[in-house]
This record gives C-alpha cells, structure tokens and sequence, in this order.
C-alpha cells in the first residue's frame, strides 16, 4: 500500500536540498543573501505556528527571515504603511502578509495584498501575479496550489484529459489550481457549498482535490476507483492533525493519496521559500542560476 502514498514530506526535502544548491551558488555570485519579511498581526496560535516552521525552513536553505510582529488592533494605515516601507527596503527580497488577518482587518485583505509590490509577492496573491496565472505563467504563483501540481508531476501522474475536482474556490487553492490544470491540459471542475449533488462530480473525479475543513468528507463510497487524491486540509481532532479524508477507508480503493499531514503542506512551505529564490533572482537580474 505504501506505494499508493505521494509523500510530501519527502519531496519538498529534496526539493528543498536543490534550493539550498542554489541558493548558495548565487549568494557566492552576488554576496547578497535572499531575504524574506513575514507580516504577522496578532497573536492567532496557528499562523504563529505556521510562521514558525517557515521560519526555521528559510534557515535550512539560506534565505534570510525576519518577522514582523504587529499588534492586533493596528489601524488599517499604518499596516498598508508597513507594507510600502518593506516595498522600498531594498535589502527583502520577498513579503508574506500571514493570513487570516485578524477579523477588524479581514475586509481589507485584497487592499494589504494588492500593496505588497508584484516583485516581491512571495505567496503569488498580489493581482498581477493573480492575473498573470491566468496567462499560464505560474512564476510567483500561490504556493500551495504549486505543490499540489508538483507532488502530481513528480509521481507522474498523468493529467491530460482527466477530470480534474477541486471542492474548494479560496484564492489559495482552488481558483489558481484551475489556470493549473488546464495549462495541463485537464478538466477542472469546481466544487463547493452551493454544487448541487456534490457526490455526482466526486465519482467522477480521476483527480480530486479536497480542501473543506472538514475530518472524514470523504470517504471510500464517494469515490471512483483508482482516483488519485489530494488532500489539502488540515485540521486538528482532539489534538492529533488530520486531512479531510478518511485515509485508512479510502486507501484501498483509491489509486493514490497524499496524506494529510506530510503531503501538501511541506510543499507550501518550499514553494513559499522557492518563491522568494525567484523574487530574489528578478531583483538582482540573476538569470543563470
Ligand atoms: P476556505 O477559504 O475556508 O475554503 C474552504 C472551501 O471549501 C470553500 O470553497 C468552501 O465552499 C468549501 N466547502 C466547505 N464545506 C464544503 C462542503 N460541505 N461541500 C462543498 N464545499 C465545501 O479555506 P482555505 O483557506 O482554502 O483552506 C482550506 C483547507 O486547506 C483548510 O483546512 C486549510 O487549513 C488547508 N490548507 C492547507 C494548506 C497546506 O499547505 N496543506 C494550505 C492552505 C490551506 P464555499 O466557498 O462555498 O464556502
């Protein structure tokens, strides 16, 4: 059965071995190390876990980090100002505004993300690099969607022609997955509250990607045979993490499945630190590395 699991953690270690590679080739070239500024506001005990960990990966593989803690109940202004001054610091190379935004900040996240400069868009939510995905250029494309198509690539799994479904239409996942997969030459479908008779675009997935915020969404009666799943949730039951999938209920029947945890979320934090390496290259020119 153990052939059956696309194991993320394994590929974002190589991919991440690779970068370092890179990383170290270019700052020998330049003497400037890639440097990335994570915009924290507030004291939410998940996006400080999740700063945590990118953190701690920026230092494995040579990137510069530094977090900048924000109190919650920071006037609009003065964020959009924090912004524009790591903007103009001409020593980052890369912005992550970490969200959710605390509820009095929520409404203005599109205004925050618009700010940060295109060129520095290390979680690829900025519009231009939104709507360049539309053209098919994934260069500083949102990273979780990223690793999700480089997970299937990686095991190869072929993706032209297959119906692709994806229950989930955030601006992380599901949108930017669509532009994914039909530069792939598959059929995206997409899922979500309002799908009526969800189960009839769950059977027909080759491909499904779930990503609902809900333990045990699917199960082995909603799913084809040999459907390769993708599970993108995370979620937390009496302390333990979990996807959205019943892993052990699906696992015979489906083709393959990346669990959740260590499948999707590894590759997160490595197109996050790939995104800055490509953020940093554009800004010092660099185009041999
Ligand atoms: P989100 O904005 O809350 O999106 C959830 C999506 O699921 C929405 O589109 C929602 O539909 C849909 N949905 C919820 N219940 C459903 C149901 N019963 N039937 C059909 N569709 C349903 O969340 P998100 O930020 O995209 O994240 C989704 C999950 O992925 C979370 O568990 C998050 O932790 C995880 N995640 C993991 C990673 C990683 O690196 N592994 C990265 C990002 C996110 P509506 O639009 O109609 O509400």
């Amino acid at each position: 059965m153990n052939d059956k699991i696309l194991d993320g953690k394994k590929l974002a270690d190589r991919l991440n071995t690779e970068l370092k590679e890179k990383i170290r080739k270019a700052v020998k070239q330049t003497g400037i190390k890639p440097k990335l500024a994570t915009i924290l506001v507030g004291k939410d005990p998940a996006s400080e876990v999740y700063v945590n960990i990118k953190n701690k990966t920026c230092e494995k593989v040579g990137i510069e980090s530094i977090i900048v803690e924000l109190e919650e109940d920071i006037l609009k202004e003065k964020l959009l100002d924090e912004i524009n001054r790591l903007n103009k610091d001409t020593t980052i190379h890369g912005i992550l505004l970490q969200l959710p935004l605390p509820e009095n900040l929520r409404d203005y996240t599109s205004e925050f993300l618009e700010k940060i400069s295109p060129l520095k868009d290390a979680d690829g939510l900025n519009p231009v690099n939104k709507g360049k995905l539309f053209d098919y250029n994934e260069e500083l494309a949102p990273c979780t969607p990223k690793g999700i198509i480089a997970l299937l690539e990686h095991y190869n799994i072929e993706l032209k022609g297959k119906d692709a479904v994806i229950i989930n239409r955030s601006n992380l996942v599901g949108k930017p997955l669509i532009f994914m997969f039909l530069k792939r030459n598959a059929t995206p479908t997409v899922c979500h509250t309002s799908t009526r008779d969800i189960d009839r675009y769950i059977k027909n997935a080759d491909v499904l990607i779930v990503a609902v915020r809900k333990p045990n969404f699917i199960t082995k009666e909603r799913i084809k045979e040999g459907v390769v799943i993708i599970d993108v949730g995370i979620n937390r039951v009496e302390g333990k993490l979990c996807g959205d999938v019943d892993f052990d209920d699906v696992l015979y029947k489906c083709g393959a499945i990346s669990p959740s945890p260590g499948g999707v979320g590894p590759l997160t934090v490595h197109f996050l630190l790939q995104n800055t390496f490509v953020a940093y290259k554009k800004q010092l020119n660099l185009t041999e590395i």
